[in-house]
């Protein structure tokens, strides 16, 4: 029974398939209703005055479709107001006492939070480490980037839309429902825009940051990044107005970016293809990533160690601490396999023998990761 996927930005496993002729690819010529492709303009931060991480020239623009009676959408992928309480006399940073990972400030309500273990403290008046009260808030969160916008632009309606703002589905629903009367707005949100929403009157879509995606030690950040830029920039000029998409880059000259606004998302992922084939990397080889954590961080480096010594003709990579090297408490440590072919990686994945273990020991194994992370 033949199945069809469905996608502006397909996957580079996709695109593999059909360049193996396992699957077959068909074109949609036109966009839907009509509407014309929006054109992609990039925003050189470096040197740039802005307020609170909206450029002068982000700001003109901003103004220029506000004063057309369109509506523009302000997409940053970070919740929060600030992702760093840093002390300006110190250096000392907030970070989670769980987590390597620093904590996040919030306004709306006051707190820190950790983004990955959920723990919330009061904001301290003082720095623990010198007790001056030079705390600065660093770096943007959606929270930060909807008071610039009140501050800036006072005579539109602000929403802001993240986890945060739409626990309920009803109130999203009635975001929207305001949004698409069509008055002139400006939307302040992460990835939730990115989806599937119809914003007709939307004329210009900003990409505030668009670097940290790109500058990831991930190898699948720049796709997922090419992915989501394609996708907030398709909420643009989807009905009858054209739409412009800007972008904030510090990186202005990164070539995986220059290669998306140049030749567009079928372009990028022909060139971040053939990179990935040339490297040896998925989906071009298998892959498979044998996690393991514990509050000892020894148990899992040994379980990791024991599990190496058996893969013999495919490559074992580590063990390496994961990218957040310890999450709630917990030490986490990850194993890379790369196999030529798939049936090989899974004669060695089934042979693969793990004694008992101890009971405060988890590990996992996780075929063609799509988050090596
Ligand atoms: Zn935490
Ligand atoms: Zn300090």
């Amino acid at each position: 029974m033949p199945v069809v996927l469905g996608s502006a930005t397909p996957s580079l496993e996709s695109l593999y398939n059909v360049q193996r002729k396992r699957y077959q690819r068909l074109h949609l010529h036109k966009r839907a209703g009509g509407a014309q492709m929006p054109t992609y303009n990039i925003i050189d931060m470096r040197g740039q005055t802005h307020t609170d991480g909206i450029s002068l020239p982000l700001e003109r623009v901003i103004k220029r479709h506000l004063e057309a009676h369109g509506q523009v959408l302000l997409f940053l992928n970070r919740r929060g107001f600030a992702p760093t309480l840093l002390c300006a006399a110190c250096g000392w940073q907030a970070h989670c006492t769980a987590c390597d990972a620093r904590l996040t400030l919030h306004r709306t309500p006051p707190q820190l939070s950790c983004h990955h273990c959920g723990l919330r403290l009061q904001v301290p008046k003082k720095c623990a480490h010198c007790d001056q009260t030079s705390l600065l808030p660093v770096g943007m969160g959606t929270q930060r980037t909807e008071s610039v916008a009140q501050q800036l632009f006072n005579n539109v309606p602000i929403y802001r839309i993240d986890r945060d703002t739409t626990r309920s589905s009803k109130k999203l629903a009635e975001r929207f429902d305001e949004i698409n009367q069509g008055e002139p707005c400006i939307m302040v949100g992460t990835q939730m825009l990115a989806k599937g929403h119809h914003f007709p009157d939307v004329t210009l879509v900003a990409i505030l940051n668009a670097d940290a995606g790109f500058l990831s030690p991930d190898f699948r950040a720049p796709e997922r990044t090419a992915q989501l830029i394609v996708q907030v920039a398709g909420r643009s000029g989807r009905a009858v107005r054209p739409g412009e998409v800007w972008i904030q880059s510090f990186q202005p000259d990164n070539p995986a970016l220059i290669s998306l606004i140049q030749t567009g998302y079928p372009g990028f992922a022909a060139a971040e293809l053939e990179q990935r084939i040339k490297m040896g990397m998925p989906p071009a080889k298998p892959m498979a990533l044998i996690r393991a954590e514990s509050v000892n961080p020894q148990e899992a480096i040994n379980l990791l160690n024991h599990a190496k010594q058996q893969f013999h003709n495919i490559e074992a990579l580590g063990p390496v601490p994961a990218p957040l090297a310890r999450m709630s408490n917990r030490s986490r440590f990850q194993l890379m396999l790369i196999a030529e072919t798939r049936p090989q990686l899974h004669r060695a994945l089934q042979q693969l023998q793990i004694p008992k273990i101890p009971s405060k020991l988890r590990w996992s194994i996780d075929v063609d990761p799509y988050d090596s992370m």
